[in-house]
């Protein structure tokens, strides 16, 4: 079907910060839709390194960044807590970090208004006995775990309450102007049928992250993004309670975080042309574990599950310094809020660039009130007040929480899919009855499906047998992209016992399975799924 609609905004890009900007619009009374080119949480957003930031980590480096920080941790703590694992954190000063920077570190934090309280190393080694004990001083900080897909779909149902609408799968492929030169409409393509449609608006907004360049192209602006492409690895388990960060200016492999049932260390930075390519190369993998050492001593040999990389959407600031432009005093060096009709002439779009995921809600907040204020529409910004929706499965890092709602499910009988995390046949009818297109690979976004150490192994074909009672023939498609996926995070760490496993798991979809010769049809698979093969 065609698609066609007419709103107040257009929102781009469905991460968090879109999310973010269209729960609040809604909240503003205005008739808002986002469009998503792939599925919701499947650009940046779900490629991050999980970590609620304290700000801690930018005290000497982005001052700003840091201050947004501390003040929306402690926003979302109260907003969105099912969506948080208080694991708290530390800042650890290993033999190789700077004595410079361990001495200015409290009071940059104090200024900051971050709470960095020394730790004694006993305490610390007690509490995460696998620390490096060549530790020379550790700070606690109020870092926390954040779960990325829940806090999307919660702005997403949030905003639903409030008027919105979301569209996945569609992508923005141009604007159309009116007599004036102001953007009137945006066109869209439906990413799985091919159709094209337009939607008729009085406004857009671009929250199209690592992306925001091209798609303020299409209109005829500029947008000096420069995607900076981060690593991360996933370790079969969690080998530190707390978040914990090196006392050093940031580098490679200087932050472990537990998620759920495993940690992941990252990140690697390095500016790549295109934020599409997220593959991650040997060499990262390597500077990642050796750096890794300097916090968890033989983590190099751990078993690394996967791994994963994300474009960062960092803004050029230089950008600003074009003569004419004069945005670099009244926006923050944090985020930055760009509108393009006094910028490029493009009147009706607006970019919201740079920031973090902790500091989406702000960042959708300033943009917001910039868009209102040129819509005439006066209605304040409520969302730092009002709790968004928690998840159906209740705290989902706590395993009584998850035995509790397999108990719901059906207890001791429940059909399980997912072994690893839990994941009931129940559970993966619910979330195709929300979102009944769903491939293997959206399931796994929603349900964590295939998260776990086996990685998909076991309950891929479990979880394509559903599917397909669902919609049959959907299954080869969706089977083939998943394992695509799955295996474009494995090759960069298959050594050891992952290559062993790396065989099991190719054994079982291309012999047990024969996953090699099913059928393809393309529209079944998502985009991020096209983007592996
Ligand atoms: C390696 C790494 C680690 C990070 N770790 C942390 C961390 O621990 N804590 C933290 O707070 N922040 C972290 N960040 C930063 C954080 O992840 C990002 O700032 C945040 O996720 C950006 O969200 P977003 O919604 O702006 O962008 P995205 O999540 O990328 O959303 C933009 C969306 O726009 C869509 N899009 C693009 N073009 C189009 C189009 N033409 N039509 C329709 N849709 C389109 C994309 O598909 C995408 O889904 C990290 C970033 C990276 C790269």
């Amino acid at each position: 079907m065609t698609a066609r609609a007419e709103v107040d905004v257009v929102v781009i890009g469905g991460g968090a910060t879109g999310a973010g900007v269209l729960r609040d619009l809604a909240m503003r009374g205005l008739r808002a839709l986002l469009v998503e080119r792939g599925d919701f949480t499947s650009g940046t957003s779900g490629r991050y390194h999980g970590l609620l930031h304290s700000g801690a980590r930018y005290v000497e480096s982005d001052p700003i960044s840091a201050r947004h920080c501390i003040e929306e941790n402690a926003v979302l703590r109260r907003i969105a807590p099912a969506t948080i694992e208080p694991t708290g954190g530390y800042f650890v000063a290993t033999p190789d970090d700077p004595d410079d920077y361990l001495e200015r570190f409290p009071s940059a934090c104090a200024a900051a208004g971050i709470e960095a309280e020394s730790v004694p190393l006993d305490e610390l080694f007690r509490a995460e006995p696998l620390l490096n004990r060549e530790i020379r001083a550790a700070y606690r900080v109020p870092d926390a775990a954040l779960e990325p897909w829940e806090l999307v779909d919660a702005n997403l149902a949030s905003a639903r309450e409030h008027g919105g609408h979301a569209w996945r799968y569609h992508a923005v492929i141009g604007f159309e102007r009116d007599a004036g030169g102001a953007l009137s409409a945006v066109r869209v393509r439906d990413e799985r049928g091919g159709e094209e449609g337009t939607i008729t608006c009085r406004t857009v907004v671009s929250a199209s992250g690592a992306w925001a360049g091209k798609v303020a192209a299409l209109a005829g602006a500029t947008l000096a993004m420069s995607p900076g492409k981060g690593s991360m690895l996933i370790f079969n388990r969690r080998m530190t309670t707390a978040v914990v960060n090196r006392l050093a200016p940031p580098g490679d492999g200087d932050i472990l975080v537990p998620v759920h049932t495993v940690c992941i260390l990252g990140t690697t930075d390095i500016t790549v042309p295109d934020p599409d390519d997220v593959h991650v190369t040997r060499d990262e993998v390597d500077a990642l574990l050796r750096d890794g050492e300097q916090l968890v001593p033989g983590i190099s040999s751990a078993r690394v599950l996967r791994a994963y990389a994300g474009s960062r959407p960092l803004y050029d600031e230089s950008d600003l310094g074009t003569p004419g432009h004069d945005e670099s005093r009244e926006i923050s060096r944090a985020h930055h809020v760009i509108d393009h009709g006094r910028r490029d002439g493009v009147e009706g779009l607006w970019s919201i660039v740079g920031g973090k995921l902790t500091t989406y809600r702000l960042m959708a907040r300033d943009v917001v009130d910039a868009v209102a204020s040129s819509l005439d529409v006066e209605t304040p910004c409520r969302t730092a007040e009002e709790a968004l929706p928690a998840p159906a499965t209740g705290t989902p890092y706590w395993l009584g929480d998850r035995l509790a709602a397999l108990e719901v499910s059906g207890g001791g009988n429940a059909e399980l899919i997912c072994e690893c995390e839990l994941v009931t046949q129940q559970g993966l009818e619910r979330a195709l009855d929300e979102r009944g297109d769903s491939s293997l690979d959206d399931l796994r976004r929603t349900t964590r499906l295939g998260m776990g150490p086996c990685q998909g192994a076991f309950c891929m074909p479990r979880a394509a047998a559903v599917l397909d009672a669902r919609r049959p023939g959907a299954a080869n498609a969706s089977l083939r992209g998943f394992m695509a996926e799955r295996f474009r995070g494995t090759r960069s760490i298959a050594w050891g016992d992952q290559l062993a496993e790396l065989w099991l798991s190719a054994g079982i979809f291309r012999g047990t399975l024969a996953a090699g010769e099913l059928v393809q049809t393309p529209p079944e698979a998502s985009g991020v799924e096209r983007a592996a093969r």
